[in-house]
C-alpha cells in the first residue's frame, strides 16, 4: 500500500479535508464533497465522528497557546459530527486550500467554499492540510487504523488525468 499522503507532486497526493460541526449543522456536507468530486478528486476515506477532545487538542496541536485555541477545541468537540475524508489527486493540497478559501471568511474569495458560505472565522465550516507534512500528520490522526483508505481507480481516470 502506499504512502499515508500519497507522493507529492503525482496523482496519488493525498490531503485530510473536514467539514466542521456548523457544516454538517447547516446542511453543507453534500455541498462540499460535491465540489471535490467535480474538480477531478478521487475520495479515498470518509467517515462521521464525534471527535474527542484529545483528538482536536492533537489536530490543533499547533496553536495550542493561542487565545481562540480553548473555544476552537470546545467548537471541534461539540458533539455534533465532524465530517472526516481524505482526497486524492495532483495538486490536492494546496488545490484544496484555494478551493475552501482564507481562514478568515471575510477575506476569503467569492466563489471558494468559505467565500461562499461562512462569515465568521469561529465557524469557518471546513478545514483542509496546509502543507503535505501536515496531511501526512492529519491523515494519521484522524484514519489511523488500517484499512480505513481504499485503493481504487475511478472508471473515468482517462478522461481526467493526462501527464501533459
Ligand atoms: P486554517 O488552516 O485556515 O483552518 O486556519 P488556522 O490553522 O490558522 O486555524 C485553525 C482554525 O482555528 C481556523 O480554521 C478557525 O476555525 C480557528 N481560528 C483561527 N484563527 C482564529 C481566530 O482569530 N479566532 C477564532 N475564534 N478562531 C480562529
Ligand atoms: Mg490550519
Amino acid at each position: 500500500s502506499k504512502p499515508i499522503a500519497g507522493v507529492k507532486g503525482t496523482f496519488s497526493e493525498r490531503t485530510f479535508i473536514a467539514i466542521k460541526p456548523d457544516g454538517v449543522q447547516r446542511g453543507l456536507v453534500g455541498k462540499v464533497i460535491s465540489r471535490f468530486e467535480e474538480r477531478g478528486y478521487k475520495l479515498v476515506g470518509l467517515k462521521a465522528l464525534a471527535p474527542s477532545k484529545e483528538l482536536a487538542e492533537k489536530h490543533y496541536d499547533d496553536l495550542k497557546a493561542r487565545p481562540f485555541f480553548a473555544g476552537l477545541v470546545n467548537y471541534m468537540t461539540s458533539g455534533t459530527p465532524v465530517i472526516a475524508m481524505v482526497w486524492e489527486g495532483k495538486d490536492v493540497i494546496k488545490q484544496g486550500r484555494a478551493m475552501i478559501g482564507a481562514t478568515n471568511p471575510l477575506e476569503s474569495a467569492p466563489g471558494t467554499i468559505r467565500g461562499q458560505y461562512c462569515i465568521s472565522v469561529g465557524r469557518n465550516i471546513i478545514h483542509g492540510s496546509d502543507s503535505f507534512e501536515s496531511a501526512e500528520k492529519e491523515i494519521g490522526l484522524w484514519f489511523g487504523k488500517a484499512g480505513e483508505l481504499v485503493e481504487w481507480t475511478p472508471a473515468n481516470v482517462d478522461w481526467i488525468q493526462s501527464d501533459n
